[in-house]
């Protein structure tokens, strides 16, 4: 190890930062967050900083000629617990490093790692729960990556969890003297179903779920109170099919979740990313086959949970969005058992996204219309018979087909009896977001015909009105460079 990671305490300490610009305001910023009283030794403020002196955040600010910067510091310089220079002035950078070194209080010459005697890490912050990483200052970058990937996994409300944690801690160790008997407990309450559930909820509501659990608790017997608390049943949107596309409540639920149903849509790549030693059950439509039917579905859903597991069912797109999410809810509610539903970038606004369609345009479209194509999910591609042709025929709009593709000679039939021109811009995206997106672009009088030239498949979403012309113009994903860099 180069450095040691502690946490200073530095509140109501008084803290010196040399220099007064961009940089110095990114340390000012941290040390206010950190509690300590900021002494600024700068010839000017950033405007920022300036008004935090008015304001009375910044403690102190030292104007100081260059001619009598050395003394200024030598006479103040213990009176700090921590100093930071951050100016882009060479030898004042240096004079700072020198006489606090002297001095011996810990220094920081912001991107100067020879002259620090401590660094910044990269921090991810749930306060209280705080993460640093750091790369001993040689790749401030790569921290920030690690940052990044950390904060994806770390839930936001993580800290609230340890805030609860801590209030409780003198209570459990009262009823709980073994320490042993505790540790367990801790270790069940913060890896249940309930943790999760704690950080959404109110902090009474919080506290009484954790009370509930303790009167339970039996040191021996935890996979009988694991069956008592009873699972839960995780509805979560697995998006397009780009990985990245993934909300980060959808990730962590899927990386806690022991079963795991999913449908066709769920790509490969968002699968992979499911918990390794998690069971998962195949629950769509492939070639030929029937799907299992919904209400089997809705049994193994209720089944699992009452199993006392963590169950997540995955969705492509957004599970109530043509995606019987509803009806899978309901049978939920019917039978008692818990859920929560994370909602999943639908194919409307992903394929578009990825096609260069914006779906309303000022110039061009003020309303928007997601409809389906089709009412089974048996196979059969029956045309949906309850639509409203007059209106989705309407101009100034834009209409999304989905689960439209075999029945795009009907659909394009019906739209121009009912008065849409046939110049009508026309977009078909298949395989929206993933590495082999195809755009198929038309009219109304020849989209139908192109998709056949082009031997259209499966999921393709149809994106019809004058926006569809535009990708053309703002087309910018080249999947073919995604599939070569991976
Ligand atoms: N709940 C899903 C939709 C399920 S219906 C969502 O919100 O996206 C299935 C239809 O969605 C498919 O027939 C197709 O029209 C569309 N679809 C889903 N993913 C797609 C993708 N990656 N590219 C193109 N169309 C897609």
């Amino acid at each position: 190890m180069d450095h040691l990671p502690i946490f200073l305490n530095l509140q109501q300490r008084r803290c010196l930062i040399v220099g007064g610009g961009a940089v110095a305001l990114r340390k000012a910023e941290l040390l206010r967050q950190a509690g300590a009283q900021i002494t600024l030794l700068a010839t000017e403020l950033h405007p920022q900083l300036l008004s935090w002196h008015e304001a009375g955040t910044i403690e102190r600010w030292l104007p100081y000629a260059a001619k009598d910067f050395a003394d200024l510091l030598n006479e103040r310089i213990n009176t700090f617990v921590l100093v930071i220079a951050a100016t882009d002035d060479a030898v004042i950078n240096q004079t700072v490093h020198d006489v606090a070194q002297a001095a011996n209080i810990p220094v920081n010459v912001v991107d100067q790692p020879a002259l620090c005697s401590f660094i910044f890490p990269s921090i991810i912050d749930r306060s209280p729960v705080i993460i640093a990483a750091s790369t001993g200052g040689r790749a401030p970058v790569l921290a920030r990556l690690l940052r990044e990937k950390l904060e994806g996994l770390i839930p936001q409300h993580y800290g609230k969890l340890a805030t609860l944690a801590g209030a409780l801690r003198a209570q459990i160790k009262q009823a709980l003297p073994d320490i042993t008997v505790r540790r367990r407990f801790w270790e069940q309450l913060l890896r249940s179903p309930y943790a999760d559930q704690l950080m959404q909820t109110n902090s009474v509501d919080a506290k009484h779920i954790a009370e509930n659990l303790l009167t339970h608790y039996t040191g021996e017997n935890h996979q009988h109170t694991a069956n008592k608390m009873g699972g839960e049943v995780y509805l979560v949107g697995a998006g397009p099919g780009d990985p990245e596309l993934l909300t980060f409540r959808a990730l962590r639920l899927m990386q806690q979740a022991d079963v795991v149903l999913y449908d066709k849509l769920v790509s490969d790549e968002v699968l992979n990313l499911v918990r390794r030693d998690a069971e998962k059950i195949f629950v769509g439509k492939t070639q030929g086959c029937h799907s299992k039917p919904q209400s089997e579905i809705n049994r193994l859903l209720v089944e699992y949970a009452q199993q006392g597991k963590r169950v997540c069912r995955l969705k492509g797109g957004d599970p109530f969005i043509f995606g019987r999410g509803g009806e899978e809810l309901q049978s939920l509610v019917a039978a008692k058992v818990r859920f929560q539903v994370v909602p999943g970038i639908t194919a409307a606004t992903a394929c578009a996204a990825y096609a260069g369609i914006p779906l309303t345009h000022r110039d061009h479209a003020q309303s928007l219309i997601f409809v389906t194509g089709h009412l089974r999910e048996d196979g059969e591609f029956i045309l949906n018979g309850s639509l409203d042709w007059q209106t989705l025929s309407k101009p100034q709009q834009t209409v999304v087909f989905y689960m439209g593709l075999k029945n795009l000679a009907q659909i394009t039939e019906q739209l121009r009896a009912h008065g849409m021109p046939d110049v009508m811009p026309i977009a078909i995206v298949e395989n929206g977001t993933r590495v082999n997106q195809r755009v198929i672009s038309g009219t109304l009088a020849n989209i139908v015909q192109q998709t056949e030239n082009n031997d259209a498949s499966q999921p393709s979403l149809i994106i019809i009105g004058e926006v569809a012309a535009l990708h053309e113009s703002l087309q910018w994903f080249v999947p073919e460079l995604i599939e070569n860099s991976v």
